[in-house]
């Protein structure tokens, strides 16, 4: 969504073929690093996430050690926790606004490049009729398991860090005190808690 803003804003015809038809409700990615927010903030899409956002200078980690961001040189010496559909919502608000067509429910299925352009193959998810899309570049940002890589037969070589995670947003009547990441890590396994301030809907939570 970012790179479609940046295109439509450079004058460019863009279109974006998003396979889920809305952003999802819950979070994978909760701490948005100080880098992201001066990306986000050349965008002019910051303060409106931080308004609504807690902030974290020091994450602390299990045995009593701690990363503390407070020395970056950045005018966001901090990480930003805030549900990931705040943050998904910015750059794609940032995209329609600047003419990109966000088109979405939409799953890519194919590449074909000829000497003039790429033609993209699409379909709704879950099934319909193919459609075909013709234009001079495609970005490919389609995340880890990229659907853009396969087509192209690019390697992705290597080995993941990590087995499993099982993250949620919940509600805690009686959450951790203070607003920071909390980590504990034994040695096979950790587990994090983190206040994202997002305030209740009236009624929900004390
Ligand atoms: C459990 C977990 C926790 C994480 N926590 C953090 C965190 O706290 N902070 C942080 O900075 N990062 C975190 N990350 C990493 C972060 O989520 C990724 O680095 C980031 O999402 C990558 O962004 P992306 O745009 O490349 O891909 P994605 O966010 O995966 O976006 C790719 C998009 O492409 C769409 N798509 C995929 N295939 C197709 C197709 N065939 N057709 C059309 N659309 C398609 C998908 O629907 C998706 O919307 C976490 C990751 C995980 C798994």
């Amino acid at each position: 969504m970012t790179v479609a803003g940046d295109l439509a804003r450079a004058g460019r015809t863009v279109t974006v073929l998003e396979r889920w038809p809305s952003i999802n409700p819950s979070s994978r990615a909760f701490a948005t690093m100080a880098r992201t927010l001066e990306v986000l903030d050349s965008r002019g899409l910051v303060d409106e996430l931080l308004a609504d956002a807690s902030t974290t200078g020091r994450v602390n980690l299990f045995s009593g050690v701690a990363v503390d961001r407070t020395h970056l040189p950045s005018r966001y010496p901090y990480g930003m926790i805030t549900p990931q559909t705040n943050v998904d919502q910015a750059p794609e608000r940032h995209a329609r606004k600047q003419g990109a067509a966000v088109l979405r429910g939409i799953e890519v299925t194919g590449l074909d490049q000829d000497t003039d352009a790429v033609t993209v193959t699409a379909r709704p998810k879950g099934g319909g009729e193919t459609s075909t899309w013709r234009a001079q570049y495609v970005v490919g940002a389609d995340g880890a398991h990229s659907t853009v890589r396969d087509l192209l037969g690019v390697d992705f070589p290597g080995t993941s860090v990590l087995s499993s995670v099982v993250l949620a947003d919940v509600r805690l009547a009686h959450g951790p005190a203070g607003t920071g990441l909390t980590s504990a890590a034994p040695a096979t396994a950790s587990a994090s808690s983190c206040p994202m301030a997002r305030p209740a809907p009236p009624g929900t939570c004390p």
